[in-house]
């Protein structure tokens, strides 16, 4: 019998796959990233038994913590880093990630491009942009975007590959997601990591590349 995860993963597969069809894209250009955190390394197991190869995780200790015995086994586990990134754990961060995705300050680029260089690993990066301009979240405002994109990628020669946003929470989210595709564009940017649970197949109508979603494979964090 399948077990759960590998149903619910079959079941988000098949709605971003519909969600691409009815945006007259292809299937294959959304990438599913399963996300982890606070779920345990058995579930993140299954997931990788029934075929899942993208995972996301926003805290780099947890993510040591419960990955380094499965990417031991699962050499092709591709491993993303979508949380805040502190300026201290970013040499564990390059060491251990094969995406970054919240690429969000100067300080932060700029210890990045050290430890890159230094190391020789150059994680894909996407730059984070705070759409909804909220105060406590984090990337960058909307307005400073294009000039942080060009310090990263011109200035520090960052593998900058794409933005991805988290629109406020009860907002519609399509205005983001609209704002996002925007700013990749005119920067030629062509990956955009947004899309939830919640709002995936909106986000895939937007142009989403990389959809990152927890709830409906795992089932309810703290629950
Ligand atoms: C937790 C989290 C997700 C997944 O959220 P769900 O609603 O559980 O799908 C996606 N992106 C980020 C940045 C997250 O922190």
């Amino acid at each position: 019998m399948e077990g759960s995860i590998a149903a619910n993963l079959r079941a988000v597969r098949e709605r971003i796959d519909e969600a691409a069809r009815r945006a007259a894209r292809k299937p294959e250009e959304v990438s599913l990233i399963a996300v982890s955190k606070t779920h345990e390394a058995s579930l993140v197991r299954e997931a990788l038994f029934a075929g899942q190869r993208h995972f996301g995780e926003n805290r780099v200790q947890e993510a040591l913590f419960k990955y380094t015995a499965l990417k031991e086994a699962f050499p092709d586990l591709v491993l993303h880093l979508i949380g805040t990134l502190q300026t201290n754990k970013v040499k564990e961060a390059v060491a251990f990630f094969d995406a970054i995705e919240t690429l969000d300050r100067p300080r932060l680029a700029e210890a990045l491009a050290r430890e890159m260089d230094k190391r020789g690993r150059r994680p894909p990066s996407f730059i984070e942009v705070n759409t909804g301009e909220e105060p406590q979240k984090s990337g960058v405002l909307p307005k400073e975007a294009d000039a942080f994109i060009a310090f990263c990628r011109d200035r520090l020669a960052l593998p900058v590959i794409g933005l991805m946003c988290i629109p406020p929470a009860f907002e519609e989210p399509s205005l983001h997601f609209a704002l996002l595709r925007e700013i990749a564009r005119r920067n030629g940017l062509s990956r955009l990591s947004m899309g939830m649970s919640a709002d995936f197949e909106i986000a895939i109508g937007f142009g989403a590349t990389e959809v990152r979603v927890g709830t409906a494979i795992f089932g309810p964090r703290g629950g």
